[in-house]
């Protein structure tokens, strides 16, 4: 049976109670007692100092002659007196004379223990049944000696039933009252552990609900005493447990948003090569369909060698090992790897980081690519200066009819070198980003304006015509005019360049939204899908034997690209071979709220 606390306390003080009360009773009882025999016994030792004092007048005769023993029986009435039950019993146990019965009926009193005591020792005491009387007594004998012949017992006797009876009620009144103390008590101790056990109760709860996340505080119950102090301090511990899973938990969700935003795949591996963690990066990067659970082994989500391998080197060791590894059949990426070792606590492992490379490795190509077309660029004019020039200093310098031929060639190429060379400084510029540009109000029929002059010359040569198509209320745009004029320029020297003879262009410019979008149409030869996206790259060409040939370095439109792109712009193209192209560029239109100076930047 499981008892409750509070008839736990109930028993507890039950049994101390009862307990109590007997160890009361018990001694209680002996103390009265000793003390009622102590004051009965004095009572019985000053009546026989008062009758020795006063003794019988004694027959002269002997008393074993029963008529002398009437004077005997006198006395003994008389100081019967005193409430005292008074016995004489001559030395071999007869009783001579008795206050309270006839001594003749009585039988001998040689075996009674306070007689032989005192015969032995001059007095005796002892309590005890009466046989004569059927009582208990208390008796008290004396030795008195009988003038000259052998001595007698004078024996004093008082009743002990008083002692029980006072015995009786003390224990009476001891019960009842205690009785009344236990329901009192209970009714008290049933009220206190009643609340006690229902503080000790919603402490349990406290803890039940701490244990469970819930870390409201408990109420006070003002009672000020050690089960109050200790909800207190629960409160306290709770309060600093959910500060510090707060905190955690903060620092939790914190680590796990970066890892989880982070592109770079990071993921930890454990000594026995076992995956502890890994963020959504490293499954997207390694192309894995389900993100690898904590605990499955690399080997089996991990297929790339290099990957495998620095990761048993570090386990092996090594404290840094970084290689590279290649994702991907049709798209290549490149992914820098570097595996370090870690250790916390008693568990060892390593660290994981794959860090995206492609576009570095892009750059890197580009980069080459670019030295490559650059030299080649260059190669093909400064040999045909260098060719020319030595076959003059060769003698043809005195041909007059070659010699003007090969000048001419020569300044032709001499002036390709140049266009070349301020490309490539203009591209350098605006790489480094030192394009200056000095953004001012223009109005867009201006600009068209100063780029036509120039363009109608090439384009009458090529016997093209070119329209112009701009509404009268055009609004300005803000740009920088010599920046702008180069892109127009350069929009339609391809648009001559690309068009046969006879064919038609067209300049025409709208507004949309906040900018004005100007169009370089043309009714040349087009450009397939495939390279329209690419033509905007350097050095890309759709057919670049006929673009050299027509003097241009294939980095014209990725100027012009450049420089509408920081005006805020965008250049496209939509083209269709055999039809035509259509170049478009954005250009912002003129903002009065943004002053001059504000603008004139980059
Ligand atoms: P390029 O100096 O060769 O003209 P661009 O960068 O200006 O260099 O042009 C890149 C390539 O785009 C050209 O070589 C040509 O193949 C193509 N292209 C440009 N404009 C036109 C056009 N209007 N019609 C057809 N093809 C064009």
């Amino acid at each position: 049976m499981r008892l409750n606390l509070f008839w736990k306390f109930a028993f507890a003080f039950l049994a101390l109670l009862i307990s109590v009360l007997l160890a009361v009773d018990y001694f209680a009882e002996r103390a009265l007692r000793a003390d009622y025999e102590r004051a009965g016994f004095d009572k019985l030792t000053a009546v026989a100092r008062l009758a020795q004092a006063r003794p019988p007048q004694w027959p002269a005769a002997s008393p074993s002659k029963p008529d002398d023993l009437s004077a005997l029986q006198d006395w003994v009435k008389k100081m019967a007196a005193s409430g005292v039950r008074i016995t004489i019993i001559a030395a071999d146990g007869r009783v001579l004379a008795e206050s309270q019965s006839d001594p003749l009926s009585m039988e001998n009193h040689s075996n009674r223990p306070e007689f032989l005591e005192a015969m032995a020792k001059g007095d005796g005491r002892s309590v005890r049944q009466s046989v004569t009387l059927n009582r208990e007594f208390l008796y008290y004998a004396v030795r008195q000696n009988w003038h000259g012949e052998s001595p007698v017992i004078l024996r004093f006797a008082l009743p002990s039933e008083n002692v029980s009876e006072v015995l009786g009620s003390f224990r009476r009144r001891l019960w009842v009252s205690s009785f009344f103390i236990l329901l009192v008590a209970g009714a008290v101790s049933l009220f206190m552990s009643r609340s006690f056990t229902g503080r000790v109760e919603r402490l349990k709860e406290f803890s039940r609900r701490v244990a469970e996340g819930d870390f409201r505080p408990l109420p006070r119950d003002g009672s000020g005493d050690a089960l109050e102090a200790l909800g207190i301090s629960l409160n306290r511990t709770a309060s600093r447990l959910d500060r510090t899973i707060h905190t955690l938990t903060e620092e939790r969700n914190l680590s796990s948003a970066i890892l989880g935003s982070m592109v770079e795949g990071v993921a930890v591996v454990n000594g026995s090569e076992r995956l502890v963690f890994a963020n959504p990066g490293f499954a997207e990067i390694l192309g894995l369909d389900v993100p690898p659970t904590s605990g499955s082994a690399l080997v089996e989500v991990v297929r790339q060698t290099e990957l495998l391998e620095a990761v048993r080197k570090v386990l092996g060791g090594e404290q840094l090992v970084q290689s590279e590894i290649v994702t991907g059949t049709l798209r290549q990426h490149y992914f820098a790897i570097t595996v370090a070792a870690v250790s916390a606590g008693d568990t060892t492992g390593a660290v994981v980081v794959l860090h995206d490379i492609t576009e570095l490795r892009r750059l890197e190509r580009v980069r080459r690519d670019f030295v490559a077309n650059v030299s080649h660029e260059l190669r093909t004019p400064l040999t045909a200066i260098q060719g020319f020039t030595e076959t003059l200093l060769a003698g043809a310098i005195d041909d007059p009819q070659n010699r003007t031929r090969f000048l001419e060639i020569i300044l032709e190429h001499s002036r390709r070198l140049a266009r070349l060379t301020e490309d490539l400084l203009m591209l350098s510029k605006m790489d480094a980003e030192r394009l200056e540009l000095e953004i001012r109000r223009l109005s867009v029929s201006q600009l068209i304006e100063s780029c036509l002059e120039t363009a109608q010359h090439r384009a009458a040569d090529k016997q093209l015509r070119i329209s112009v198509k701009v509404p009268e209320n055009l609004p300005d745009i803000s740009g920088d005019r010599r920046r702008l004029a180069e892109v127009l320029q350069n929009l339609l020297d391809n648009a001559i360049q690309y068009t046969l003879p006879t064919g038609e262009i067209t300049l025409s410019a709208r507004t949309a939204n906040e900018e004005v979008i100007l169009t370089v149409s043309d009714t040349g030869i087009g450009i397939p899908k495939a390279d329209q996206s690419r033509i905007f790259e350097r050095f890309y060409r759709v057919d670049a034997a006929r673009s050299r040939e027509a003097g241009g370095t294939g980095l014209g439109l990725a100027i012009a690209k450049h420089l509408v792109e920081v005006h805020g712009g965008r250049l496209w193209v939509d083209s269709e071979v055999g039809q035509g192209s259509q170049f478009h560029f954005s250009v912002p239109l003129f903002d009065p709220d943004l002053s001059e100076a504000a603008i004139v930047s980059e």
